[in-house]
Formats: C-alpha cells, sequence, structure tokens
C-alpha cells in the first residue's frame, strides 16, 4: 500500500494532509524518514508520524505443514475442513497457501503472509522445481518418460507444461519432479498418457523438503535458510 493512504487510513486524515506530513519529513518507515508518499510499503513495515507509531510491523510468517489427506488447501470452507484449520488461531491471520495440494494429496504445504514470497514460489516462469512421490493404478511406461520429458500440451491452457522428469521406483511408483504448479498438474499429465495417479505425496519445494519429524498434521516454522532459498 502507498504510504500516503496507510497515513490518512490510520490517522484519519485526508490524503493532501498525508502527502504534507510526509513533504515535512514527519513520517518514518522501519525507523527511516521517508519523504516519498508514493512509496509502497509492505505489511512488514512500521510507519510513524512525529515519532507515534501508527502502524507495527507485522511478524512475517512462513510455515511448513505435513498436510494430511482429507483437508482443503484453502483458508475457508463451508463443508470441508482447511488445512487452515490445523494452525494455532493466534496464527492463523494474514496466511495463504504458497502452492496448493488436492483435497486427496498429502505433504508439503508451504503457508505464509508474505505474498511477494510465495508469488516466487509458485509463478510458473520461475521453475522451482516441485517434487512428488506418485503411485499410479497402471505400470508407468517408457512412453509416459519420453512424453513427460517432451512436456505435455495442456488443451485448456493451450501450452506445453515445462519438461518433467520421471524416476522410477516401482512398476507403479515414481519420484516425479515439474517446475510449475498448474490445476491438478501431476494428475492431468498421467492422465494424458493413459493413466491414473491413486496417491500423491509432495516431499519438497525447490530447497525446502517436508521435514521428516513432522506427523501428517504437524508443522513448523521455515529455516531462515528455507526461506532464503526461494531467491
Ligand atoms: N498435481 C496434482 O495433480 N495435484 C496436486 O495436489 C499437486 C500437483
Amino acid at each position: 500500500m502507498k504510504l500516503s493512504r496507510i497515513i490518512s487510513n490510520q490517522n484519519g486524515t485526508s490524503r493532501q494532509r498525508a502527502n504534507a506530513l510526509i513533504a515535512a519529513g514527519r513520517v518514518t518507515v522501519n525507523g527511516q524518514v521517508c519523504r516519498e508518499p508514493q512509496q509502497e510499503v509492505d505489511r512488514f513495515a512500521s510507519v510513524t508520524v512525529d515519532g507515534a507509531v501508527i502502524r507495527h510491523a507485522a511478524p512475517a510468517r512462513y510455515l511448513m505443514l505435513n498436510k494430511p489427506a482429507g483437508y482443503l488447501s484453502a483458508t475457508v470452507d463451508d463443508t470441508h475442513p482447511t488445512v487452515l484449520d490445523l494452525f494455532a488461531p493466534e496464527l492463523r491471520a494474514g496466511l495463504h497457501i504458497g502452492g496448493r495440494l488436492d483435497r486427496a494429496s498429502t505433504g508439503l504445504l508451504i503457508v505464509t503472509n508474505d505474498g511477494n514470497w510465495s508469488r516466487r514460489l509458485t509463478e510458473p516462469r520461475i521453475k522451482i522445481p516441485k517434487v512428488y512421490r506418485v503411485t499410479t493404478g497402471a505400470a508407468i511406461t517408457a512412453e509416459a518418460h519420453r512424453r513427460f520429458a517432451e512436456g505435455i500440451w495442456f488443451e485448456y491452457e493451450q501450452l506445453r507444461t515445462s519438461p518433467a522428469h520421471i524416476e522410477q521406483l516401482a512398476e507403479c511408483q515414481a519420484r516425479v519432479t515439474i517446475y510449475e504448479g498448474r490445476y491438478h498438474q501431476v494428475k492431468r499429465m498421467f492422465h494424458a498418457v493413459g493413466n491414473r495417479v491413486t496417491s500423491l505425496h509432495r516431499e519438497s519445494m525447490g530447497g525446502i523438503r517436508l521435514d521428516p519429524g513432522l506427523q501428517p498434521g504437524q508443522y513448523r516454522e521455515l529455516t531462515a535458510a528455507e526461506v532464503a532459498s526461494v531467491a
């Protein structure tokens, strides 16, 4: 939000008055005088006017959850429990999901209140690898390996997925790496090669691996290194 808007909203003053306060050097952002009314200020910055705090810095939160099956990757829903229900109530405000998992899917789910950060995690152009352990209804063929490596054409979006990699673990089991996170992407890729996903578990997103110490439904804060790995 623009600095002048924050001042006028929080102080109940006009935009013109807010601009005058900013121009006069009476406003600080994170302790530094800011004289630019159009400055974009994120929710993690503190703002003062004449030394009085008008907005405290919100703590940035970065969490990983071991998502159990049966929970929707949504913040609210009328019929199903959502993954946010698994977090302590005092943590929930402002959280959103960085890369959804289907209701039946399990494993690594990232939850944060930092939209700029989560955009980097999910933006298809940035091509962060997402790794899934997949079980299928039929044997995974050499043809599937080849088609995944070429990228699969998605008619609805009119695009070809980035080349994906299949590491075969058993006849009907594989570790699959994709570089986007399109709607039902892994299931649709297997469907395109005449197969069907029967279980899907996300192991990692970029440098962030699901902590093996987390039982389904448990979560923890990301470490500073994990946060920084999403550059
Ligand atoms: N691809 C899918 O099909 N489902 C998920 O939950 C994640 C990736």
